[in-house]
């Protein structure tokens, strides 16, 4: 039999670990250490019901197990064969039998479509034996003795891959103007500074298939001609960092990183460096200037990376989930990654579904799903009798969807016509106790705290802006109150030097034209 328990942050916050460590001296305890074997693996998705752990070959999903549990799971099943019940997610309990529904065909995992997340929960993130069990590695390999730099570019702008940092720029285009640069140095960066609030998407696909984003920075390396990779993660993300660092050293070991990989001419590394939680990071000059030891401000474009990027050098920077996409349409091809999704949005997106919602967790969806397909089907709709409101994507620079936009197919140009955007993908669920006011002032709380300061209309427009909520939130608010704060929004828009700035009045923006009732109503009925 394998165990396979996750080891994601969820998970291990709830105990997973003191879980495999009673696994294993059960195991041994009843002597079954050559017959099974225990696996920590990356997040399975469904955190709502975590510790969660699987038992192969029955499939049988065990949620929210205690470390108590264990030796009933280690007797009854390990040992008798038989799953235990009670334990089971109850979609997947076969009545008077001793198997389990797949989980493919239940509700949460039916309609989603893992290509991001394909390895995550699967494989032991810290064996790269396993990775490449899974065909890892392959695409660099074909990449490398197969195809030019141009043709690697060539299959990433076919297949309509865009960036899932959140602007959604077309990420073949990013590569074409960098390669086509020339200079001594260039860079790959990889974007790891996940900061939005309810955002857990790239931690987990760091957390639990590494070498799928290391992959990529090389082939992203091969086609534009640079030699060195930084990867930009946050320092609080600590199993992300530890099982990167591992992943690294193993690649370099197999001779996956470094010199002549492939027994090529192709040299290429990656070194890690840890962003300190600011999440003005995020942003692609900021983040460079970080790196390169400074204080992380941004600064203005043009010039773009792309000419003169980190240490002045034609770079790229993308996000995991992008990266996570990339080996996948080099074996599969463009056509295949084009088939899913939506016209101008190709391939899937992940979300980190949370809030009033009853399967928080991690999902992946082809692009074009509807938020109603997502919330209610997938997510398993609002718990404790309420009914949805709203959603708000995109974090602190998104905006929210009301339940008249629920049928809507999600992509990235549909959300901006909606008046929110997708962000990198939290998707926050409120229900109809909620304050729409609150939500924004949440946000906008968020943005004050996190603004550089560099520029005024940001620095001081955002702290204004929020002024103006807390005296409409405390019954001191007028009518021309909503108005100034409309206003002022528009004018930090047009005006702030970088995207924090610009898009943090998109949550008032969304909230004041989609629940301007709720503002009105604090101001006249000074509540
Ligand atoms: Fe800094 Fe805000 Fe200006 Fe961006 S918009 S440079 S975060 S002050």
């Amino acid at each position: 039999s394998n165990v396979l328990v996750c080891g994601g942050t969820g998970c291990t916050s709830s105990n997973s670990e003191l879980i495999i460590q009673r696994l294993k001296e059960e195991i041994a305890a009843k002597g079954l250490e050559q017959e099974v074997n225990v696996i920590r693996t990356g997040c399975f998705g469904l955190c709502a019901l975590g510790p969660i752990m699987i038992v192969y070959p029955e499939g049988a999903f065990y949620s929210m197990v205690k470390p108590d549990d264990v030796p009933e799971i280690v007797e009854e099943h390990l040992l008798k064969g038989r799953i235990v019940k009670r334990l089971l997610y109850q979609e997947t309990v076969v009545e008077n039998s001793n198997s389990v529904k797949s989980l493919n065909h239940t509700p949460f995992y039916e309609k989603q479509h893992r290509v991001a997340l394909r390895n995550c929960g699967v494989i032991n993130p810290e064996d790269i034996d396993e990775y490449i069990a899974v065909d890892g590695y392959q695409a660099l390999g074909k990449v490398l003795t197969e195809m030019t730099p141009q043709d690697v570019i060539d299959v990433i702008t076919k297949s309509g891959l865009r960036g899932r940092g959140g602007a959604g720029f077309p990420t073949g285009r990013k590569w074409l103007f960098a390669a086509q640069n020339q200079a001594d140095q260039k860079y790959v960066c990889c974007n790891a500074d996940e900061g939005d609030p309810g955002a857990f998407m790239d931690r987990s696909i760091l957390e639990g298939d590494p070498h799928a984003v290391l992959e990529a920075m090389a082939i992203a390396g091969y086609a534009i001609g640079a030699s060195q990779g930084y990867i930009y993660v946050r320092a609080e993300y600590p199993i992300a960092v530890k099982r990167l660092q591992i992943a690294i050293d193993q690649a370099r070991e197999y001779g996956l990183l470094g010199k002549h990989i492939f027994d090529t001419d192709f040299n290429f590394d990656i070194e890690l460096r840890l962003g300190a939680g600011a999440f003005v990071c995020g942003e692609e000059t900021a983040l460079m200037t970080s790196i390169e030891g400074k204080r992380g401000e941004p600064r203005p474009r043009p010039p773009f990376p792309a000419l003169k990027g980190l240490f002045g050098k034609p770079t790229i920077l993308n996000n995991v989930e992008t990266y996570a996409n990339v080996a996948q349409i080099i074996l599969k091809g463009a056509d295949w990654f084009a088939s899913m999704g939506t016209e101008k949005s190709k391939g899937t997106k992940v979300f980190a579904l949370g809030g009033k919602i009853k399967h928080t967790g991690l999902v992946e969806v082809p692009m074009g799903t509807t938020l109603r397909e997502i919330v209610e089907e997938i997510g398993g709709g609002v718990p404790d009798g309420h009914t949805f409101k709203a959603a708000q994507t995109g974090g602190p620079s998104g905006g929210c969807i009301p339940a008249s936009q629920m049928d809507v197919p999600i992509d990235y140009d549909n959300l901006i016509a909606i008046g929110s955007m997708m962000g990198s993908g939290g998707l926050i669920v409120m229900d109809d106790t909620t304050c729409m006011v609150d939500i924004a002032k949440f946000f906008l709380e968020f943005t004050v705290d996190e603004s550089c300061g560099k520029c005024t209309p940001c620095r001081v427009g955002t702290r204004r802006l929020l002024e103006i909520l807390n005296k409409i939130t405390s019954g001191n608010g007028t009518l021309e109150d909503i108005d100034r704060l409309e206003e002022l929004c528009n004018y930090l828009k047009e005006n702030s030097l970088c995207a924090l700035g610009q898009t943090a009045p998109n949550p008032v923006l969304s909230t004041l034209h989609y629940f301007r009732d709720e503002y009105i109503a604090h101001v006249t009925e000074k509540r």
